[in-house]
């Protein structure tokens, strides 16, 4: 399908979304046509491509069964055990939601997709907020971690590298982006964010959108400012860049566009020197008209500090994607980000939706995965229901649980529209009672509400269930800091232990039934150092992640990544009773 500008892009988003019903079992087809003959789908279809067959016998798998067919591709045996098309190398999971890194074959056909997702989402754009192609450029915050080279000789990337190195995006860059790909692809995460902020502030009067994948990266990048304003300040005026830098393609980037300029300097001086940062962003770009980054999932503990941030700018959280496939898009972009739904594009992907229990209900657990339960089509699924994804695409992922669990909010013609609710492996447990993602921030939530009349600010936090006494107890780790940044304020150790209570309060029934039976001991927050999540997030790229797509984790399951959190504590506070 062709589509020719914007309203070309409007006008496909309403036939697909119309004939949401015949695209994917049109879809399915394809891929069962192509596919059937490969060792992994005659095993169940015996060389057939009928939907009802595909249904009965085609496995519900996640990534570990996939594994030993993907690790052979790797390893250098033909990918066609597992798929037809020839790969033109693998993506790279990042690994931080759900713990492990995946790898997945990819084929030339994906990066076409991607152009035509990213064009739809844009349409929208250009309908609700600005003709983001015309109006000027785009500060997007980028990060191409160094590809790694699998025995097959075939390179692994992360879906986000692999994008920022199709032809066709780089060759849109100059015009539409102030980073230069030099900066994009340095491998040194910290000077490409220097380097990419610097671009962006030389060119701040032409900046329409900042933003990134995810919300966190754009705090990031505006925390990073508040320890780095000067010395950037100091590059602008004397249109040299800082010592600091020392990759090479990215000093040959800025030699041949820095030069002095003293006012511009002197103008973004007097904006970061002053008392606070709230409406920064729209200080500096003074053209900006929309911050860009997925506040939902995981990411929307961090929308209060971007809106503080933002002045006002609205926050879009444009798409909901991953490695496995490009799923839906939010065609309402302005409203609020408590309100995003992805309207799901049945063109990219068959999907399919395992029912799992509303978080609504006042149940004690998330119903366990039963193999049994039927799978509903992408048209069948019903309002306010939540589900698991399970998705089969053309790149060798047969009915793969993608791990996350989604709640249907809408319709927009005859294609869903979900709300994402959280991942499905994150879960708190030291005893049968399970808690979720969702379990925690709204728990969190409660309890942060006591360090508001303080004077604190809840920054980042994450969990972990130590186990390593008898009777286990959940820890928080909360990294805080003061509103006005005065650092003169002490933390009153009665609210903390108050918090702790407040928290287990807020817990589900089960939890509060074994911490009544002391099956569980009291819940105890960890308060770690300012920068000691930032540490988290530097051991995880230096392991590999991606910095564009990290994700904190929700829960602690690695050794290593909880060394980083207690040798940065500052305080440690338990809840004083049972909640019940
Ligand atoms: P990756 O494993 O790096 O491909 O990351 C993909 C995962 O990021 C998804 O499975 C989701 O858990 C999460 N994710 C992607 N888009 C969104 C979104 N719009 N809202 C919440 N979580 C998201």
């Amino acid at each position: 399908m062709a589509m020719n500008g914007y309203e070309g892009g409007l006008k496909m988003i309403e036939e697909l979304t119309t004939n949401a019903g015949q695209i994917q079992d049109k879809v399915l087809r394809e891929i069962l046509s192509r596919n059937a003959g490969t060792e992994y789908l005659r095993g169940f279809l015996h060389g057939q491509t009928d939907k009802q067959l595909f249904k009965k016998n085609v496995p519900i798998v996640t990534y570990e069964d996939l594994k030993p067919y993907i690790d052979r591709i790797v390893n250098g045996e033909t990918s066609d055990i597992l798929l037809a098309e020839p790969i033109t190398g693998f993506f790279l999971s990042s690994g931080t939601s759900g713990g492990q890194r995946k790898l997945m074959p990819v084929t030339a056909q994906v990066a076409k997709k991607w152009e035509l997702f990213r064009g739809l989402y844009e349409s929208l754009v250009i309908k609700h907020i600005v003709d983001i192609n015309q109006a000027g450029k785009r500060m997007e915050l980028m990060f191409a971690r160094p590809e790694i080279e699998t025995p097959s000789g075939l390179m692994a990337a992360s879906v986000t590298a692999s994008i920022f190195k199709g032809s066709g995006f780089r060759a849109s860059l100059p015009k539409l982006y102030t980073s230069p790909s030099e900066t994009i692809f340095c491998p040194d995460p910290n000077q490409s964010l220097y380097c990419q902020l610097l671009f962006g502030l030389i060119q701040r009067e032409e900046v329409v959108m900042i933003g990134s994948f995810f919300a966190s990266t754009v705090i990031r990048a505006i925390k990073f400012l508040e320890n780095h304003w000067q010395e950037l300040c100091y590059d602008i005026k004397t249109g040299r860049l800082s010592h600091q830098i020392t990759d090479s393609r990215c000093r040959n980037a800025a030699s041949l566009v820095m030069k002095p300029n003293p006012e511009q300097a002197d103008l973004i001086e007097n904006i970061c020197n002053c008392k606070s940062w709230d409406g920064i962003i729209r200080k500096l770009w003074p053209k900006a008209r929309y911050i860009a980054g997925i506040c939902t999932g995981v990411m929307r503990q961090y929308t209060a500090e971007l809106e503080f941030y933002s002045g006002g700018l609205p926050l879009v959280s444009s798409l909901y994607a991953s490695s496995e496939a490009f799923c839906g898009i939010n065609i309402e972009p302005l409203c609020k980000p408590s309100d995003v739904s992805y309207t799901f594009l049945p063109n990219m992907a068959y999907f399919e939706f395992l029912p799992v229990k509303n978080e609504r209900d006042e149940s004690i657990e998330m119903k366990s995965n039963n193999e049994d339960t039927e799978l509903v089509d992408l048209v069948n699924v019903k309002p306010d229901q939540c589900y698991e994804l399970v998705v089969t695409n053309s790149t060798g992922l047969y009915r793969y649980k993608v791990g996350d669990v989604l709640m249907v909010s809408g319709f927009h013609n005859n294609a869903p529209q979900f709300q994402f609710v959280e991942r499905k492996s994150v879960v708190l447990s030291v005893d049968m009672e399970k808690t979720s993602e969702t379990d925690l921030f709204k728990a969190v939530t409660e309890a942060k509400a006591l360090l508001d009349p303080l004077g604190f600010i809840l920054t980042e936090y994450t969990s972990y269930a130590d186990t390593s006494s008898v009777t286990g107890h959940y820890v928080l780790f909360w990294e805080l800091k003061e509103k006005e940044d005065k650092h003169c304020k002490e933390l009153d150790p009665k609210i903390m232990v108050e918090c702790c209570f407040r928290m287990e309060e807020s817990l589900h029934y089960t939890y509060k039934i074994y911490r009544k039976r002391n099956i569980i001991a009291a819940l105890e927050i960890r308060v770690v150092k300012q920068g000691s999540f930032e540490a988290l997030m530097e051991y995880c790229v230096s392991k590999g992640t991606s910095l564009s797509q990290y994700k904190k984790p929700s829960c602690i399951k690695s050794e290593e990544a909880l060394k980083i959190l207690d040798s940065r504590v500052i305080g440690k506070y338990f809840s004083p009773k049972s909640p019940l």
